[in-house]
Order: C-alpha cells, then structure tokens, then sequence
C-alpha cells in the first residue's frame, strides 16, 4: 500500500499525524496556511518550520505533488492544459479554464477510465488506475498556482477531465471536504461540480452527504437503446433509473441538477430526440447543457452543425428547460471534453492492456 501523503489528510487527521510525531497543534494550521493559502509546494518553502521539522515531516508523511510534465496554453490564452506526472510515473490531465468572471480548474479522479464510452478519447483508452484523494486535492492546488502566477484565483472545480468520478467516490468526496474546508482553501461547497455517466448508487450517496455540490449528468440521449450504444454503463444503469435517483436528488437537496449532452451529427440530435429528452425529464429541476461534440482520433464522429445544435437546444427550451449551450474549451490543444488522453513519452505501452476487466 501506498504511503499516506500530507494532501491525503483532513485538518483533523493531520492533526493525529502531528500529535503521533510529538509536534503542538498549531503545526497543523501552520500547515494548512502554507498549503491552501500560499500555495506553497513542497516543505522546502515552509521556512517558518526548522529544517529538521521539515526533514521529520517530508519523511513522516510526504508532499508528493505532481510534477507538471507540459504546459500547453491554447492560442487565445484563455485555456492551459497540464500535463501532470505522478509518482509512479502515470500521467494525468487538468485543464485550467479562465472565463470573465471566473476561473474553473478541470480535475481527474482517475488515470484512465473504465467507462468506455465510444465517443470519449479518455474512455477508448481504458482503465489504469483510482487517484488518491492527495492527487486529485494537488491537481486543484496545482491550477490554482498557475492562476495565482496571474493574479487569479481559482473560483471553481469540475470533475470532468479524466475518470469516473463516482467509480473513485471515497477519494472524489474526500477531496472535496479538504478543499472545501473553511480552515484551508475554502472553497464553497457550491463551487464543485461533479459529472457521471450515471452512476446511480454514486447519486443517491452524494444526495445523502448534505454538501451543496452540483450535480452533472452525462444523459446524451435519452433513447434507452441509442445511449446503451454511446455510453455502455446504460446496460446497467439505464435512463430511467438515472431520471428516477435524480429526482430524489433534487428532493433531498433541492439542487438543479445538469444534464449533459454532447451532439453528434446524425447521431442523437434530431428534433426527436429533443424532445426524448425533455419527456424522459419531465417535471425533473434541471438544465441541460449542451456540448458540442469533440472529434476523436479513430471515429468519423463529427459535431452537429451550429444550425442542428439551435434547433435541437429550440425544442427543449420551449418545453421551458433552460438550456445553455458549452464552447468547448481548447479543442485545437486536445483539452475539450473527451480529449484528455495523456499521451507523455512514460505513459505505459498498449492503452488496450489497460482495460480493466
Ligand atoms: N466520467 C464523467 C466525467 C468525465 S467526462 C462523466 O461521464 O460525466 C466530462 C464530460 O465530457 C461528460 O459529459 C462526457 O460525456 C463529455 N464528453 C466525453 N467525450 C466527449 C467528446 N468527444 N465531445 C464532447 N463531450 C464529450
């Protein structure tokens, strides 16, 4: 097993971890500060601690960041992919989006995914590995270091890069508390968007946690036998068990829940379709996003023309569902959705080999 790390802790078992090396109590807050209020990264630059404090604590319980292999900005500067290395040499993607009045951090929760959705670059390349909680709280830090460069700050977290957020739910949900943690970096509860394939055991946990997070869901079609097609885990969890466990969401947390729908031409996005989709959510509170589908290497799968996306967002708008259609960010650096594939000179061999069972 591997080694705990200092970003795999909460506030309260760092605390522990400080008590079992015989240090007080404020250590911890001294921690915290330099961690989520300085964005430091490494022990090295915590010189308010004595160096041999520093040795003890890099021994006791390692900072184990990421190491930033590429920084690819796209041309308007708006959006910066990284791509980061792990400590056993995996790599991994986030994307940094900055908007006029926010900045959004894009995160994996795994290296991989075991979704295999057949639009998804991520998906096609398979499974790998879960992320610990210390890897997906570093990839935030790391965004919102690259932020800070600019005199920005990290406004918002989507789990939507890499994985499946609900097949890695402890580590996802942990992560959260740590970065929503009033004593660290602070961030509001509703500044956290978690995105599924339709995990439905995953939405009736996240319904029971009392944390205002939002919920997005990967609906695509709302056709049973089409999205069983696009996204396999609908054999499982199928529309209208996903439908069924949102609305209890919706009940217990009295949250809009999105849905997510990326439009491929002459896939899923007739005028029927539309209106699948607006039946299947009958009465649900929800916005629906729209996405403009990515192209990935290896499919003829193109975007549904702007004139498609119009009238397909026009039918479910007139049934009064607010719909928002999403720019893909950095599409021309890989980074749009679907898109994150690391593709470092370490990453492992046969992607197919990864394929979990
Ligand atoms: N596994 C989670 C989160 C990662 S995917 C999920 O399924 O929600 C983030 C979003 O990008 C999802 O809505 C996903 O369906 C969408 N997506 C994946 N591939 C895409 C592509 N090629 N073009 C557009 N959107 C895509």
């Amino acid at each position: 097993m591997n080694k705990t790390t200092l970003l795999d802790l909460s506030f309260d078992e760092l605390l522990v971890v400080l008590a079992e090396l015989e240090e007080p109590t404020f250590r911890a807050t001294q921690i915290w500060r330099a961690v989520f209020k300085d964005l430091a990264s490494s022990y090295a630059e915590m010189t308010t601690l004595s160096k041999t404090l520093r040795q003890r604590l890099d021994e006791a319980l390692p900072w184990q960041g990421a190491s930033i292999l590429k920084t690819l900005p796209s041309s308007d500067h708006q959006t910066t992919k990284l791509l980061l290395q792990l400590h056993d040499k995996e790599t991994i993607e986030a994307v940094v989006m900055r908007y006029a009045k926010r900045n959004t951090v894009c995160i994996s929760t795994q290296v991989g995914c075991a979704m295999a959705c057949k639009f998804c670059a991520t998906g096609q390349a398979g499974f790998t590995r879960d992320l610990t909680t210390g890897e997906i709280v570093d990839q935030a830090l790391v965004g919102a270091r690259l932020l800070q460069d600019e005199s920005e700050h990290l406004s918002n977290v989507v789990f939507m890069g890499m994985g499946e957020p609900m097949a890695n739910y402890e580590a996802t949900l942990k992560a959260i508390r740590i970065l929503n943690d009033s004593r660290g970096f602070s961030l509001g509860a509703r500044s956290f968007t978690v995105s599924t394939v339709g995990i439905v055991p995953g939405i009736r946990w996240l319904s029971d946690e009392k944390l205002q997070v939002n919920l997005a869901v990967s609906l695509h079609t709302a056709d049973e036998a089409l999205r069983s097609q696009l996204v396999p885990m609908n054999h499982r969890y199928s529309v209208a068990e996903i439908v069924r466990a949102c609305r209890a969401y919706v009940r217990a947390t009295h949250r809009r829940v999105t849905f997510e729908i990326a439009l491929i031409a002459g896939v899923n996005d007739s005028d029927s379709h539309a209106k699948q989709v607006a039946e299947a959510l009958h009465g649900v509170l929800c916005h629906i996003n729209i996405i403009p589908f990515n192209p990935i290497a290896g499919s003829d799968w193109r975007p549904s023309p702007s004139d498609r996306v119009q009238a397909f967002a026009h039918v479910i708008e007139s049934v009064g569902y607010p719909v928002t259609t999403r720019h893909s960010r950095g599409t021309e650096i890989q980074a749009g959705c679907g898109q994150l594939r690391a593709a470092a000179p370490s990453s492992k061999a046969d992607p197919a080999s990864k394929t979990k069972d």
